[in-house]
């Protein structure tokens, strides 16, 4: 099964996940903007079991965004990596941290309710003003 490697902006984490992604999609809600600075984040899910650390991970700080998700950067260049999802077991990848492009792509906007006014959705994918059919 392949795997693809990512990591953080300076290199300190490194991490190595199946490419075999349940979901994918871009994120436009507000705690995805803030924690990222942009626009939003392309994220895709995976069973926690196909997602490894291989470096640096005692340079993985958390942040408990909320009930579901703990999310976790590097404590020396802030990249924000991935987001636990305990309650459904799955880690949901930033897809901007992956060393090359997964098999599965963006399928879907959600959260577009929540998307900032100075963006404008351009292609012709799926939007959902929330997060479409929780797993
Ligand atoms: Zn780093
Ligand atoms: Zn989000």
């Amino acid at each position: 099964m392949t795997a693809i490697s990512g990591s953080c902006l300076c290199g300190s984490v490194e991490f190595s996940v199946k490419d075999e992604f349940i979901y994918a999609g871009y994120c436009h809600c507000s705690m995805c903007r803030k924690s990222s600075g942009a626009s939003g984040t392309a994220i895709g899910g995976i069973p926690r079991e196909h997602f490894t650390i291989t470096q640096g991970e005692e340079y993985v700080k958390t942040f408990c965004r909320s009930t579901e998700t703990v999310s976790c950067f590097c404590e020396h260049c802030g990249s924000t990596l991935y987001g636990e999802k305990p309650a459904i077991g799955m880690v949901h990848v930033r897809y901007g941290a992956l060393n090359r492009s997964p098999k599965l792509l963006p399928q879907a906007h959600m959260h577009v309710s929540s998307k900032a006014d100075w963006y404008n959705i351009s292609d012709s994918l799926p939007q959902f003003s929330e997060f479409p059919a929780a797993p």
